[in-house]
C-alpha cells in the first residue's frame, strides 16, 4: 500500500474506488486477467468496519470463486447452524456455512490478495469528484488532506459502500437516506465461549421492526449488536413504510434493551468486557438507491444496495457483484460499451428475486407474532426448516413462502 499522493499514477486501465470486499473482489478479478487496476480507499489498510462480521454461505461461495476461502477460514471461527429466537423465546436452529471474521482481519486479507494480483493500492485517499468528457467519466480527482490529484482510468468503480457521499459526488444517487441503520460491539466473556458457539439472532417485539445479534468471534469475544430496518414495500407496501423507524431509533436503547431479551444475553453483556465503543453504521439494501453505471463508470457492492433487507447480510453479494462488474469491464473490446454495461445490469437483475425475498421476508420483524407462528410451524415441520434452509443457503428460492398467500397455506397445510 502506498501512503503518498504524488506516487499516483497519472492513468490506469481501471480505477477502484473503495477497497472493501466490493472493490478488493473487482480488483483481484481484473488484476490476474493482466489490467493495470489502481484501488484507493479513503482510509488506510487494515481499517475497522462496523460489521456483524458474520460470513453466511453465498460469502464463503464468493471467498472460494477467489481462490481465498482457505486462508480466511484459517483465522475465521467456525459455526454449524444460525439460531433465531422468536419473542416467546422459541427457537429454530438453520444448518448452514457459517463462519465469523471481524472486517479489519477480513477486508485486509481480501485487498492484501488484490495487491498479490498486481493491483496497486493508495490509501488513505479519497475520492471527491469524477473527471468527465462528453458525458464520459474518464477518471476522478482524490485528495489528501489539501493535496488533489487526478488520475484517469478507461472504467471507475464506484465501491464506497453505505455513505451515500461518494455515489451524491457521481450525481448517480436516487436515495440519500439509509434502508437501515446498525450498531455493534465487541464484548469478552470467555465463560460464555463454550455456550455460543451458533450464529444467534433475537427477534423480540422491543426490537421490533429490527433485530439484535450475538455471533462469536472466537477466543471468548463475540460480535453483539442491533438494527432497525425502513420496511417499506413488498408484501406491506405503504402501510408498512407509514411504521418505518430508522429515523426515530435510538440504537443504544435498543442494544441496553438486547441484554434484557434472552438469558444468554444477559449473561454475556453483564458479565462480559466491551472491546471499544459501540459503534454504528448505515446499510444499502435492495439493490435500489443509486444508478448502476454511467459511460465509463460502474457502481457496486453497498454503494448499489448489495446488501440484503431483514438480516443485513452484505459481504458476500458485495464480493460477488464486484466479480460481477470486473467480469463485465473484461467483456470490453468484444462488446461495446454499452453491451458491456447492459451484461452488468442484466447480470445483477439476476440477483433481484433474492433480494425482493428478504424484502418482503422484512414482515417477520415488523410483526413480531408472525415470527413467533413461523418459528413455531419450523419447529414441527422439517420441510419448513429444509425450505428456510435452501433460503440461508441459496440452494433454493421458496419467494411464494413470503407472500400472503404463501403465509395462509403454512398455517392451513
Ligand atoms: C452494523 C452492521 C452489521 C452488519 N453485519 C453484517 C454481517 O454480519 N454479515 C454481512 O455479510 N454483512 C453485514 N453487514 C453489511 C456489510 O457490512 C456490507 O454489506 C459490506 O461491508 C459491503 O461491502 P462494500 O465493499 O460494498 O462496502 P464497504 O465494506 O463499506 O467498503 C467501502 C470502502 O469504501 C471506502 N470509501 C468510502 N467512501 C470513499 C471515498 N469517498 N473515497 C475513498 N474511499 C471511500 C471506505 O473507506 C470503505 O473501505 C453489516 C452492516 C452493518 C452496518
Amino acid at each position: 500500500m502506498n501512503t503518498a499522493i504524488e506516487f499516483l499514477p497519472a492513468r490506469c486501465d481501471v480505477l477502484i474506488i473503495g477497497a472493501g470486499p466490493a472493490g478488493s473482489a473487482a480488483a483481484i478479478t481484473l488484476g490476474q486477467a493482466g489490467l493495470d487496476v489502481v484501488l484507493v480507499d479513503q482510509h488506510a489498510f487494515p481499517r475497522d468496519k462496523v460489521c456483524g462480521d458474520g460470513l453466511i454461505p453465498d460469502a464463503h461461495q464468493a471467498l472460494a470463486k477467489l481462490g481465498l476461502l482457505d486462508e480466511v477460514m484459517q483465522h475465521a471461527q467456525l459455526a454449524s447452524h444460525l439460531s433465531c429466537s422468536s419473542p416467546r423465546g422459541k427457537r429454530i436452529d438453520i444448518q448452514g456455512t457459517l463462519a465469523v471474521l471481524p472486517r479489519k482481519q477480513l477486508d485486509d486479507i481480501v485487498c492484501k490478495a488484490a495487491v498479490a494480483k498486481g493491483a496497486r493500492m493508495f490509501a488513505p485517499l479519497r475520492f471527491t469528484q469524477l473527471i468527465e468528457e462528453e458525458d464520459r467519466v474518464v477518471g476522478a480527482h482524490l485528495s489528501q488532506g489539501e493535496h488533489t490529484q487526478q488520475i484517469r482510468a478507461d472504467w471507475v468503480i464506484l465501491a464506497t459502500g453505505a455513505v451515500p457521499a461518494a455515489l451524491s459526488a457521481a450525481h448517480i444517487t436516487h436515495r440519500q437516506g439509509p434502508s437501515a441503520v446498525a450498531m455493534r460491539c465487541y464484548i469478552k466473556n470467555d465463560a460464555m465461549a463454550s455456550q455460543i458457539t451458533q450464529l444467534e439472532v433475537i427477534f423480540h417485539k422491543s426490537l421490533a421492526p429490527g433485530y439484535g445479534w450475538i455471533f462469536p468471534c472466537g477466543n471468548g469475544v463475540f460480535n453483539v449488536g442491533v438494527g432497525v430496518f425502513n420496511t417499506g414495500g413488498g408484501l406491506l407496501g405503504q402501510r408498512a413504510t407509514a411504521r418505518s423507524k430508522v429515523a426515530d431509533t435510538n440504537l443504544r436503547d435498543m442494544f441496553d434493551q438486547l441484554s434484557q431479551l434472552s438469558e444468554s444475553a444477559k449473561q454475556l453483556i453483564n458479565g462480559g468486557e466491551q472491546l471499544g465503543p459501540l459503534k454504528g453504521a448505515p446499510l444499502r439494501c435492495t439493490l435500489e438507491g443509486a444508478q448502476l453505471s454511467r459511460p465509463g463508470l460502474m457502481v457496486t457492492g453497498e454503494a448499489a444496495g448489495s446488501t440484503y433487507a431483514l438480516t443485513g447480510e452484505g459481504i458476500g453479494k458485495a464480493l460477488e457483484t464486484g466479480i460481477l462488474a470486473a467480469q463485465a469491464i473484461l467483456l470490453n473490446g468484444q462488446l461495446k460499451e454499452d453491451q458491456v454495461r447492459a451484461h452488468y445490469h442484466s447480470q445483477i437483475d439476476a440477483l433481484r428475486p433474492r433480494f425482493k425475498l428478504y424484502e418482503r421476508a422484512q414482515i417477520f420483524s415488523l410483526y413480531p407474532w408472525l415470527a413467533d407462528l413461523v418459528i413455531w410451524r419450523a419447529q414441527k415441520s422439517a420441510r419448513l426448516r429444509q425450505r428456510i434452509s435452501g433460503l440461508l443457503n441459496e440452494t433454493s428460492n421458496p419467494g411464494h413462502l413470503f407472500t400472503l398467500k404463501g403465509l395462509v397455506r403454512l398455517f392451513t397445510h
